[in-house]
């Protein structure tokens, strides 16, 4: 006797459960599809922007002698974690910058469009 009238009830919410399911998929798929777009590309630094501006993932492994603004003790200090064109996240290992549009560099990386960040 119970059986019956639980039933429809279950029934009713069976399928409300599934028509949020369904509803559930489409969604589930653009949370990925962004975060799938927040993983831009790296830079490689054989792209030929990349070599013209000397660019390195590690900053310690750039060419002073062909890129002399790295040399030195200040040059030492120059990384793109503290370029001015540099938009990552402070904690961030890799992050967008202005003259790769599209692609990340390291936070660690440098290349000789350098510039110090503001303030
Ligand atoms: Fe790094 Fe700055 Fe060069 Fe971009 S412009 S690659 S952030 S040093």
């Amino acid at each position: 006797m119970t059986d019956n009238h639980a039933n429809p009830f279950s029934r009713r919410r069976f399928l409300k459960l599934s028509a949020l399911g369904v509803a559930a998929v489409p969604l589930g798929n653009l949370l990925l599809h962004s975060s799938a777009r927040a993983e831009a590309p790296k830079v490689d630094e054989k792209d030929p922007m990349a070599q013209q501006l000397g660019y390195v993932p590690d900053a310690t492994k750039a060419d002073t002698q062909k890129f002399p603004k790295r040399a030195g003790a200040d040059g030492a200090k120059q990384f793109c974690k503290n370029c001015q064109l540099y938009t990552g996240a402070a904690d961030a290992e890799w992050g967008p910058c202005a003259i790769f549009p599209g692609k990340v560099v390291s936070a660690n990386g440098w290349c000789n469009s350098w510039v110090p960040k503001a303030g």
